[in-house]
């Protein structure tokens, strides 16, 4: 738990969240400012920065939260049609909450990057 973290905060309690998936490792919820019909971000309970920062301690997490992708994406309809997963790291990749997360978009046609 890192007390200066938004995403630390909204697994406390602190701050609000449209919640779509809630287990005792990862807690899922819907973006604020979502760029597609269905956005939504995974984060683990555990703060960790940055992709950067992870290890082989983290193996059974990551892929905790890569199966959490999947079946939120199966549970929302859009396992037929498509999504996208992606993970941005430190400012080049786009990061800027620095709490890692997945986040999971699809309801329209992704086409290329940026
Ligand atoms: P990233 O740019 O990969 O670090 O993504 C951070 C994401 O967090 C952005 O898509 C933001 O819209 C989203 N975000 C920021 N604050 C909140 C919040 N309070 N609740 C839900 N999503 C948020
Ligand atoms: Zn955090």
């Amino acid at each position: 738990m890192n007390s200066d973290c938004l995403f630390c905060k909204i697994i406390d309690g602190k701050i609000p969240a449209d919640i779509v998936h809630e287990d005792d490792q990862v807690l899922a919820f819907k973006d604020i400012s979502p760029q597609a019909p269905f956005h939504s971000l995974i984060i683990p309970k555990i703060h960790i920065n940055t992709i950067n920062n992870l290890d082989t301690s983290h193996q059974t997490l990551l892929g905790h939260i890569l199966l959490t992708a999947k079946k939120i994406a199966v549970d929302n309809g859009l396992s037929e049609p498509g999504y996208r997963l992606i993970m941005n790291c430190n400012e080049d990749g786009g990061q800027t909450v620095f709490h890692i997360h997945i986040h999971i978009l699809g309801g329209r046609p992704l086409i290329g990057f940026g």
